[in-house]
């Protein structure tokens, strides 16, 4: 009885396990929702155009950059703690290529609402409410000049702390002052919302919040704990 309950566990581990294994190594995944499943907040024509050219383009140029080095077998975090030694073309591709398949998974149709459990308590706890996060996260992401991303980061100490990064530098990159493990990102390229929202940057961060895979974020947050 006590092994059939083990297996059972294991048929449905395995694919969560899967979801959140980003790149072994190196293969180009597939959106894990339809091109208009995150409507109405982000419209399917750009959905399509984000993943299916800006995505592939930044996957198929860091793929060219990587030929015939060690680094077709490199996993990326391990890529990106040494990003510093690199060209700014492997650097930001890498980034655009990683980035973007983290941020796909950070969304899902229906999602939204309050992250409960442990990440809801550590954001209580951290920034005092989850309007409080979102309001300084949405900032971070506002702020950006140019074209940048918005992270919420699991540091060296286990806490969580809100940063941005410009182009498509992420906070695993040891060019980054302020390093650790992201658990969620938002894109505030203009290429990500300028279709529906034309310069109205802060109107797509408010609508996004509708469509956060909270699941995921938290899967995330307790790897990044179980790492430490
Ligand atoms: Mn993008």
């Amino acid at each position: 009885m006590k092994k059939i309950f083990v297996y059972f566990l294991a048929l449905i581990t395995i694919p969560v396990a899967l979801q959140a294994q980003k790149d072994p190594i190196h293969k180009f995944a597939p959106l894990p929702y339809a091109y208009d499943a995150l409507e109405p907040y982000i419209d399917k024509m750009t959905m399509e155009i984000h993943y299916d050219k800006h995505h592939r383009a930044y996957y198929n140029n860091f793929m060219t950059a990587i030929k015939g080095t060690e680094m077709e077998q490199t996993p990326m975090l391990k890529i990106f703690a040494s990003i510093s030694t690199q060209p700014v073309v492997l650097r930001n591709n890498a980034g655009g290529y990683w980035n973007h398949e983290m941020f796909w998974n950070c969304m899902k149709s229906n999602g939204g609402g309050t992250p409960t459990g442990k990440l809801g308590d550590a954001i209580t706890s951290t920034f005092g409410s989850f309007d409080n996060f979102k309001k300084q996260f949405a900032e971070s992401g506002a702020k950006r000049f140019g074209s940048g991303w918005a992270w919420l980061v699991v540091g060296a100490d286990g806490k969580l702390f809100i940063n941005s990064t410009a182009n498509q530098d992420n906070p695993l990159m040891n060019t980054e002052e302020k390093r650790g493990t992201p658990i969620l990102c938002l894109d505030v390229w203009e290429h990500a919302y300028y279709l529906k929202y034309q310069n109205k940057r802060g109107d797509y961060i408010s609508a996004w919040w509708n469509v956060v895979n909270w699941d995921y974020v938290q899967q995330l947050y307790a790897e990044a704990l179980a790492k430490k």
